[in-house]
């Protein structure tokens, strides 16, 4: 059987109370898999969920998507839930752009809001 993937967690900051209670409400599951994460995002889940394996790394306007994106380049990351904010400007917009392009490029499974999210979940 293969190992599970790492999964990556990133949510915008109008969509991180979103993930905090995804986490919350997905902890057992959650905590099957190594978990890397954006800075502020990665703090938020490991508030709600203390016993999850969560590598925090920049936060996302600082590099951090572009991290997550190296890390599904080189098969680190098998695994990318993303919470995206569609009605707020943000200055980071070509690094998530170029985030969601390599996670197709590389054909991981993406899910960008919350119901899919749910159903990867199921999945596993
Ligand atoms: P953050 O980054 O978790 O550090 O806020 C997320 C993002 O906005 O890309």
């Amino acid at each position: 059987m293969s190992p599970l993937p790492c999964i990556a967690l990133i949510a915008h900051d109008l969509k991180k109370d979103e993930m905090a209670d995804f986490a919350r409400q997905h902890q057992v599951a959650l905590g099957r898999y190594r978990i890397v994460a954006t800075g502020t995002t990665g703090g938020r889940v490991l508030d709600a969920c203390p016993g999850l394996d969560v590598t925090r790394l920049k936060s996302g306007p600082l590099g951090g998507d572009q991290q997550i994106g190296a890390m599904i380049a080189t098969g680190e990351v098998g695994m990318l839930i993303f919470f995206i904010d569609p009605l707020s400007a943000l200055p980071h917009d070509v690094d998530v752009k170029a985030l969601t392009r390599l996670a197709t490029v590389y054909d991981i499974p993406m899910a960008l809001n919350r119901a899919t999210a749910e159903k990867f979940i199921d999945f596993q």
